[in-house]
Formats: structure tokens, sequence, C-alpha cells
């Protein structure tokens, strides 16, 4: 049976197993910790006290549940969570989609060719969609600190899609969107100059926590790499702010101020909030994964959500919402803490990072003393794992484009770091792909992914110096997310078995009674 065959199937033995007075939930709340790996409530279990360890404890939990593709990437992880299908399907390839129609460039996910605010690259539809075509009157609403993650979610199934805008002074629809008749007052009263002076100051005590301000680290903004971290300067207000819990807690309040003001779980028409958390991404890239910072983030993201469904169960009631709680992707572990010196290092560990700019200028270089003639533009752009070739400066140079890939390829393979080079051809024409294979080809859409090459880095090996920890690969560390169902329906349990990013639409759909037949994913049960 078709994969889709069998999951409406499943779906409809899991609707017929539901007692017949089955109610749905009056809110679904799909929560997303922006580069939360999987494995990161498990070693902090003993820390937490709040929302996280209520979910932990009174959950449907999750511990091997995988993203099934291989850029591992924030608009692909959200478009995925909502839609049930991997980029070769929902067409988000990354954060930056590079559109046959149009090359050599790239265009934001979240942006028309024309730059304007637009999901028009998502070609399944979402969760929302379905949700709006069985419930006319459902209410859908998607809020981020980041507008890609907010876009993909929302797209254009929510009534309202909102994110954090410096330049709007908080937070923002696209221009001519809806947009809440509360938000300008909102923005004014939970404006980051409210929290201008204050400081992060960490909560574990120096026993419990890892080492602060360890030399990989990058500074706070208007700061230094230790704590605390102070929203001491107008210039780099917002920044600190997006990257302090302080702007965890806005989210959240404004997520109540939706709630309360729209209405939604106030009825008997399932509504659905989908509230994605990018602090921690900012955090994890500034500071690494294993940093006192990531973990004195989650102890408070802990207590904000702890206190958001405590305001669930006020107002919808216990029992009648239903949270699904995941992430986007997962993180590398910095390189440098990998393969550091002094006591208990492993020098020896093959771990690195592969700066783009040097790499670039290296296959520039190569290719101009190989085929070129004029240095006025590049031979190619490169987003990992994409690389696409001009053309018209391979015309101009009067080079052959086979002969020009076949160079670049081979360059590209021998460069301190890379671990694999592929032509899209290779992988799409090969029998029996490896794992990697599988999961590059299920990155790869033939309209937005105008790639000539693909490329991956060796594993533990990242591409970027911006940063002191990155994600977008297909390893494992970059593609084990959490997945915890709490509330409405759902017998708590903990389960080993791998499940998929893509099975969380699907399963959603099912227990709302919706069909969302082009999610490539499984109905997941919810007991025992
Ligand atoms: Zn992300
Ligand atoms: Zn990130």
């Amino acid at each position: 049976m078709p994969r889709t065959a069998l999951a409406t199937a499943i779906a409809a033995s899991l609707l017929l197993s539901l007692p017949s007075s089955a109610v749905p939930p009056r809110l679904v709340v799909v929560l997303v910790y922006d580069q939360m790996r999987g494995d990161f409530l498990w070693r902090w279990e003993r820390l937490l006290s709040g929302g996280f360890a209520r979910l932990l404890q009174q959950g449907r939990v999750y511990r091997h549940c995988f993203i099934e593709h291989a850029a591992t990437v924030t608009c692909a992880g959200h478009a995925t969570l909502v839609t049930g299908t991997a980029p070769e399907e929902h067409g988000i390839v990354g954060n930056d989609l590079l559109p046959r129609c149009c090359q050599p460039r790239t265009v934001k996910c979240t942006e028309d060719l024309q730059g304007r605010t637009s999901a028009q690259w998502l070609l399944r539809p979402s969760l929302g969609h379905a949700l709006r075509q069985r419930f006319p009157g459902a209410r859908i609403a998607a809020l981020s600190h980041k507008r890609a993650a907010a876009l993909m979610m929302g797209n254009t199934a929510a009534d309202y899609v909102l994110w954090a805008d410096p330049q709007h002074g908080g937070l923002t629809a696209a221009p001519g969107a809806p947009s809440p008749a509360w938000l300008p007052e909102w923005n004014l009263q939970h404006h980051p100059r409210r929290w201008l002076g204050q400081c992060w100051q960490p909560t574990l005590p120096d026993s419990l926590a890892p080492a602060d301000a360890v030399p990989w680290e990058l500074p706070f903004p208007g700061g230094t790499t230790a704590f605390p971290h102070c929203l001491n300067s107008d210039s780099t207000l917002w920044e600190a702010f997006l990257l302090s819990p302080f702007s965890v807690e806005w989210l959240f309040d404004a997520a109540v101020e939706l709630l309360r003001t729209e209405g939604l779980g106030q009825d008997s028409v399932p509504d659905l909030l989908l509230l994605s958390v990018s602090t921690t991404d900012f955090v994890g890239h500034l500071f690494g994964p294993d940093s006192r910072e990531v973990v004195e983030l989650y102890l408070a993201c802990d207590r904000i959500l702890g206190n958001f469904l405590a305001y669930l169960d006020r107002t919808v009631g216990a029992g009648n919402y239903l949270v699904v709680l995941t992430s986007d992707h997962g993180v590398a572990p910095v390189p440098e803490m990998l393969a550091r010196s002094g006591p208990g290092a492993y020098p020896g560990l093959d771990a690195g990072r592969i700066d783009p700019a040097e790499l670039r200028q290296f296959l520039e270089s190569a290719l101009q003393r190989a085929f070129g003639r004029s240095a006025s533009r590049e031979w190619f752009l490169l987003r990992t794992p994409f690389v696409v070739l001009d053309r018209q400066r391979i015309a101009a140079a009067g080079a052959s484009w086979q002969a020009v890939r076949d160079s670049l390829a081979r360059w590209l393979a021998q460069y301190p770091g890379i671990g694999i080079v592929q032509s899209p051809e290779a992988l799409r024409a090969s029998e029996n792909p490896s794992p990697l294979e599988r999961l590059l080809r299920r990155s790869l859409h033939p309209e937005h992914a105008a790639a000539d090459l693909l490329f991956l880095p060796k594993p533990y090996w990242i591409v970027g110096t911006d940063a002191a920890a990155t994600h977008g690969t297909p390893y494992d560390y970059d593609r084990h997310i959490p997945l915890l169902l709490f509330g409405w329906g759902i017998t708590p349990a903990v389960r080993d078995e791998p499940v998929s990013a893509e099975d969380i639409a699907p399963t959603l759909a099912a227990l709302l009674g919706l069909p969302l037949p082009t999610a490539q994913g499984r109905v997941l049960p919810i007991s025992p």
C-alpha cells in the first residue's frame, strides 16, 4: 500500500477507535522551540520543574523523532512540521531558494521575486488549510520572533501571521495582511525599552552548570560572553532583547493577549495556535548548545511554559486543549569544543569549521585559473548543500558547463572538511541510495533548487564562522528533535520507536478528523 494510502487507512481506523461522543479539542497549540535538539529535555530533566516537566511527566513523549531531510534549517523545518512533507514536496528547500526560473540568484523562503513577504513557495497544504476547510469558523494564528517561522507555519491559512520586527517596534504582519486591532497598543506597552537596564541573571548554582564564558562563545550585544547579560544600550536593545529570556516572555504575553481578545479555544470549533520561539536559536548560535546560556535559557522557557499551561487550564480548561512541542531542527556541537586541547580534550577528533568566504575564494581562484578570462562575475552560488553555476559566466568564458562542473566538484571534494559532493542526476538515479543520499534527495525540489551540485561537510564539521554553533546537515545531531503531545485525549507514555517530523501534521489532522492526504508522514497513535 502506498505510504499516503496507508496513513489514511490508519487515520480512519484511529478515528473509529475514538469514542463517538469524543468532541475535538477546543484549541491545538503547536509549540516550536527553534534549534531544540532532541536530547535537550532529557539532559536537563532533573533541573526542570515547569511546563517542560509537566509535558515530560504527563505527555506522550517520542524520544526518537527525526527530520527526514538534509537541509535542516528554519524555513524547511517549519514547512515540514505543518504540511507533513519533505522539501521535495513542499518546495521550501532552505532558508534561501534557488529557483530554476531565475538563476543565478537566491530568494528568501518568505519573499516573492519582487521582495514582498509571501508564502508562494510553499507548495503543499498545511494543517491550517485542512482545519479551515472543515471548520470555516476556526481561528488560526501564527506567532514567532522570526518572520520565516511565522510565515511558514501560518502561510495563507492563518487569520494572523505575526513576527518581531524592530523597524515596526514590535510584532508585525505583512503589509496589507490582517493585523489585530489591539496590536499597536500592545506593542507600545511591550516595547523592549521596558527591559532597558535589566539583566539576564543565571539561576543555576555553579555546581550544576556548565562553565560560563568559554573561548568559542561570541559576546552578548553590548556586553561580553560572561553572565549577567544586560540590556544596557539603546543601540543594541533589540538584538540583546531577542537574545534574552525576556523576549520569550514577551512572545507568550502576545499569545495570551491573542487568545484572550480573539477568543481562541472558547467554543466547540477547534482553533489553532502556532507558536515558534526563536530566542533558543539565536542564543544557541551565539554561545553553542553546551553553553551555560543555553541551559539557563531553557530553564526560563520551562518556567514561562508552566505559566502558559496554567493560563490555558484556567481559560480553555485542562483536557480541552492539545499541545504539541517540537522543533524545526537540532544543532551541531561547537567544533572547537570537541577538538579542544587541555584536560579531558580529544585533540585528534576530526572536527572543524569551514569558512565559506575562504572556500569560495579557493574555488573561484581555481576556476579563474582554469577557465577564466574576466573576473567581473562569480562562477557560482553556494548555499549548503546546493551549488548553482552561473551559466552566463561560463558562456562568457567560452567554457563548457560540464567541464566547469566536473572541475568544481573535484576541487570541492578535496577541500578540508568537505565530506560529500554529488550531482543531482547521480543522486536521483541511485537505485540503492545510502541514508545520507536519501535525505539529500528529499531536500531537492527541481524548480526551487536548481542545483548543479550538492555537497556536505563531514560529520562534526560546520560551514560558517559568524556563529559559535550551527545546523543545516543531515547528521543526527541536526535532525534529532523533541516530540511531545500533551492534553486532550493523550495517554502519558514514553515511546522509543523512531518517528518523523512529517508525522506531526497528519497525526493532528487525524485527531481533528481532517483529511490531509498530501502528507507523507504517518498518523501516530495517541495511546497506549
Ligand atoms: Zn531554526
Ligand atoms: Zn539557526
